[in-house]
């Protein structure tokens, strides 16, 4: 069976993509692996809790077709072929989403990076944290 690794990308970030693709690459290059790369839009509850009028909320097919096409860009620096990179784009919590997504491909292996490089206070972000917490699979976690 075909070997599925997940890449969970933040597209806001682009430093952080730099860091994984030599990693991804060599991975996906050992047995012609699957990369799955996942953004995920996050729900709105914030702006929703301020109520109507505060705020102009963003609509969520907007931002989910701009992050689909950011992934895409993204996914086109990674040097793997074209049939072997599967472009996903979810809406809702980026942990649990990352979670759900590699307990249901199902993911070999996650690959992912620690925190975004500005923020020196934390060793391993939030999200990156829950999914090497809770994963089924191997975590390899890029710093
Ligand atoms: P930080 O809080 O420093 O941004 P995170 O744990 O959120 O740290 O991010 C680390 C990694 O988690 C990112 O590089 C990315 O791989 C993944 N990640 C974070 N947010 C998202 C998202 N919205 N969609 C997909 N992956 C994400």
């Amino acid at each position: 069976m075909t070997r599925k690794i997940l890449v969970p990308i933040d597209v806001s970030e682009t430093e952080l993509t730099q860091k994984v693709i030599t990693w991804v690459e060599a991975q996906a290059r050992i047995d012609d692996a699957e990369v799955h790369f996942l953004t995920v839009v996050p729900v709105l509850p914030y702006y929703m809790s301020l109520g109507q009028g505060m705020v102009d909320i963003p609509d969520i097919h907007e931002l989910k077709e701009r992050a689909e096409k950011k992934l895409a860009e993204i996914a086109a620096q990674f040097s793997l072929p074209d049939d072997r990179k599967i472009l996903h784009c979810a809406e809702g919590t980026p942990r649990d989403t990352i979670l759900e997504t590699a307990r249901l491909l199902p993911a070999d292996l996650v690959i992912i990076s620690s925190h975004r490089p500005d923020i020196t206070t934390y060793l391993l972000g939030s999200n990156a944290a829950a999914v090497v917490r809770h994963a089924e699979c191997p975590v390899l976690v890029i710093r």
